[in-house]
């Protein structure tokens, strides 16, 4: 596999040039763009890092243009750590985010880990396999792990789940033992990795977008100081 490409649209020249060294220095490829339009035009290569304070157009818009058209792991830069709850969330569909001021080493340990999990997915989709074992069915909801697709039968109507890498992780989960309580720390663990030192609020916000995306809150259960837990709503809708 050759070396990681990574696209970094930052607008403020030194903090694009000491980054581009950087990563170049850690073996990265590096592609700079210093503004929103040359992003969405710009090859997306492996993993996207995006300042969210842009001159020409908001960041949210972005992240939303090029999740539109790629799955690649988007991790947000930002100094507006009040807004991550909306980063993370249906609206955008980062994977990840650092905030200004940040370390150079816990931006490369983000980016391992959304790269790793990004390029686990994508060899999955391409095996072949007994479809069985990959496919996980909790009442209407339909999780199929090769086909890295989540789809919810509501009276027979069909519908595929939007879901962001991670959120499509942390449904599979749950939902690998469903009505099993699953802890913060065992769900960090699991769809982020242990290398993470984010705060667990960040798990709460993927569940909040999963269970926007189910159309039912209590398709998950938050257990009071322990964790979540998958359950097919007594009824359905809201
Ligand atoms: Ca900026």
């Amino acid at each position: 596999m050759g070396p990681v490409h990574v696209l970094l649209v930052e607008d403020d020249p030194s903090i694009a040039s000491s980054l581009s060294d950087s990563l170049r220095g850690a073996g990265y490829t590096v592609t700079h763009v210093a503004t929103g339009q040359a992003a969405i035009e710009a090859e997306l290569g492996d993993v996207v890092l995006l300042d969210l304070g842009l001159p020409d157009m908001d960041g949210y818009d972005v992240c939303r243009a090029v999740r539109a058209v790629s799955d690649v792991p988007i991790i947000v830069i930002t100094a507006r750590g009040e807004e991550l709850d909306r980063v993370l969330g249906l609206e955008l569909g980062a994977d990840d985010y650092v905030v200004k001021p940040f370390g150079f080493r816990e931006l490369v340990a983000r980016i391992r880990a959304v790269t790793r999990r990004w390029q686990a997915a994508s060899n999955v989709s391409g095996a072949t396999g007994d479809e069985s074992d990959d496919v996980l069915a909790v009442g209407p909801l339909r999780i199929d792990r090769r086909t890295h697709r989540a789809t919810l039968d509501i009276e027979g109507t069909v519908t595929e789940l939007a879901l962001t890498p991670k959120e499509f992780e942390l449904l599979s989960f749950l939902a690998d033992d469903p009505g099993a309580v699953r802890t913060r720390i065992d769900i960090v663990e699991h769809v982020w990795d242990s290398n993470w030192f984010g705060p667990t609020k960040t798990v709460d916000a993927h569940v909040a977008g999963i269970r926007r995306k189910l159309g039912n809150a209590s398709w998950i259960e938050a257990v009071r100081g322990v964790g979540f837990r998958l359950e097919i709503p007594t009824e359905a809708g809201e």
